[in-house]
């Protein structure tokens, strides 16, 4: 059980990828978007699809939302910051307190590397600036919303989503080794992101390559601490970051149902080889869960989506500690008193 005092996790959307996703049953699954949740306070995770509606679902207040964390710049975790940027406005006008902090990564600096079996080169979308950042992103939202924000500002007198949200890239100056196309993961010790009264978040380079940089959270509170993977091949950063973590969120992919749908065998192998390089098992993050100690594992970010419920459970074979499953608007405790560590090996 978990009451309201303890800090915790909402799952906003647990899918991941840029679909509109449904369960098993055919239910929805709303895209990655995970609210943590101190005191009175809230922190989001990614914005995926629906992030803004489920966190209204969710009792969420956008006067509570203490700052805005994105693990990495693809759309499956961004496509509703439009919606909690623009909308949320509405219910910020009367927020006392600053800006809200938005904290993600910086430009990757340049363009993805052509895949050798591309028969010609694409042209490039936005060439004077194809691998925005979170500034980046904001700049380009602003932009192409310009006309409603403007008309808000001019005619009703709303506040300026400029002056509403405080966008920070994430610095790498202090990382040796990063390069976004050959080494996006050197090892590092987790850095420090953010902080305020209620909570602190480090966050390390992870691997999803060639996504970078990319991003994983931690949330340590008075009372327990969180670990958010993002997406990730199993990564030793993670482990650094997650020692000893009360909960750890981390994605997971179902690699045998994704096979089961290809039968050119060309494909197959190109497509297992970048999901294994990007994404991790169920297994795999089992272990990373057992390898930091972490006191209880949770898998999100499922792909597909609609896998049967039991594939997730592969966790299980590498990590004795409690495994759960959350569907949507689940609530998880990170409450240090929760269940004594059995995978601290
Ligand atoms: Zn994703
Ligand atoms: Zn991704």
């Amino acid at each position: 059980m978990t009451t309201t005092s303890e800090p915790r996790i909402i799952t906003l959307g647990t899918a991941g990828g840029p679909r509109w996703w449904a369960d098993h049953s055919g239910a929805p699954r709303f895209g990655i978007a995970t609210a943590v949740v101190v005191g009175e306070r809230w922190y989001l995770v990614d914005c995926g699809d629906g992030a803004g509606h489920q966190a209204s679902a969710a009792g969420l207040k956008m006067p509570d939302l203490g700052g805005i964390f994105l693990t990495h710049m693809h759309s499956d975790h961004l496509v509703d910051l439009p919606s909690i940027v623009l909308f949320g406005a509405f219910e910020l006008k009367n927020r006392m307190s600053g800006p809200i902090a938005v904290v993600g990564p910086g430009d990757r600096g340049r363009l993805t590397p052509l895949s050798p079996q591309a028969a010609s080169t694409p042209r490039a979308v936005a060439p004077e600036r194809p691998t925005p950042g979170v500034m980046g992103l904001f700049d380009g939202l602003f932009a192409a919303f310009a006309t409603d924000i403007n008309d808000r500002i001019f005619d009703s007198l709303a506040r300026s989503p400029r002056d509403t949200f405080d966008v920070t890239e994430i610095d790498l100056g202090a990382v040796s080794g990063f390069d976004p196309d050959t080494a996006v993961s050197p090892p590092m010790e987790p850095i420090e992101v953010f902080r305020d009264d209620l909570v602190t978040v480090t966050a390390v380079l992870v691997s999803h390559h060639p996504m970078a940089p990319a991003f994983a959270y931690r949330f340590d509170t008075d009372l327990g601490s969180v670990t958010i993977s993002g997406d990730t091949a199993p990564c030793d950063n993670v482990v650094r970051l997650a020692r000893d973590t009360d909960l750890l969120l981390h994605e997971a992919i179902d690699l045998d149902i994704l096979a089961a749908q290809y039968t050119d065998t060309d494909m197959l192998n190109a497509t297992m080889a970048h999901h294994r390089r990007s994404h991790t098992t169920p297994a795999d993050a089992g272990r990373i869960a057992a390898r930091a100690g972490a006191k209880r594992l949770a898998l999100h970010h499922l792909v597909p989506s609609y896998a049967h419920p039991e594939v997730w459970r592969d966790a299980q074979t590498a990590y004795p500690g409690p495994l759960t499953i959350p569907d949507d608007l689940d609530i998880l405790s990170f409450a240090r008193s929760v269940q004594p560590a059995s995978a601290g090996v």
